[in-house]
């Protein structure tokens, strides 16, 4: 019975770094369960598989050759840590999570993540349809405003150029996807702790996290 701690919310809550501080203080395995579906965007994008056949993204997603090492993220041999962040492929990845044999066929993929002594898992659907049965589910949220904020913050620090209005429809355009799609939509599991991070550092959310898993 491996413990697991499931961290969903949208796209820039802080999710991501939230998770792998948590797993880091716990010694626990990480899942970035969107790292998923971006690497499978990557792939649709340069086999130039179109949107609409869902059957071949699928296969990709079944067949994905990911690999975590540490902080580094490869498909195959290559290392594309980097290239998975970009917006283009976010946005893919945002339209092929909404396919239901994609969804599919990366579940087992990410079951296989639960390992001793523990996993804390970051994505949408870790606690509501992944992991139900988590220890702990926290549901992070933060305005649209302060996560376009970061994620602008985060492509400039990584070397990508920015463009905060972009960015805002960008986040509101995939929000409303994530939301309203009809497979795993975005909400928080119904016994979800919620964390509106628009006001506080990683560390403080870091710590309610922790505080949590412990009572
Ligand atoms: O979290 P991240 O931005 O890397 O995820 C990329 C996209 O993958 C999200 O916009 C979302 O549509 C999708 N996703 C998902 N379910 C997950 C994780 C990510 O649908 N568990």
């Amino acid at each position: 019975n491996v413990p697991v701690i499931t961290i969903d919310g949208p796209t820039a809550s802080g999710k991501g770094t939230v998770a792998s501080r948590v797993a880091e203080r716990l010694s626990f395995h990480l899942l970035d369960s969107g790292a998923l579906y971006r690497l499978t965007a990557l792939q649709a994008l340069r086999r130039e598989v179109e949107l609409r056949d869902e059957h071949a993204i699928a296969k990709l997603a079944e067949h994905l050759p990911a690999r975590f090492q540490g902080e580094h993220i490869f498909l195959a041999q290559e290392e594309v840590t980097h290239a998975i962040r970009a917006e283009e492929v976010g946005n893919m990845a945002s339209k092929i999570a909404a396919l239901p044999t994609v969804r599919q066929a990366l579940f087992g993929l990410q079951l296989g993540f639960r390992q001793t002594p523990g996993l804390v898992a970051d994505g949408r659907d870790m606690g509501t349809v992944i992991f139900p049965t988590a220890k702990l589910k926290v549901f992070l949220t933060a305005s649209v405003e302060a996560r376009a904020q970061r994620r602008y913050k985060q492509l400039i620090d990584k070397g990508f150029s920015a463009n905060m209005n972009d960015l805002l429809a960008d986040l509101q355009a995939r929000d409303e996807r994530d939301t309203n799609r009809a497979v795993a939509p975005l909400a928080p599991a119904s016994d979800a702790h919620l964390l509106d991070t628009s006001e506080m550092g990683v560390d403080q959310a870091v710590e309610q996290v922790m505080a949590w898993y412990s009572q």
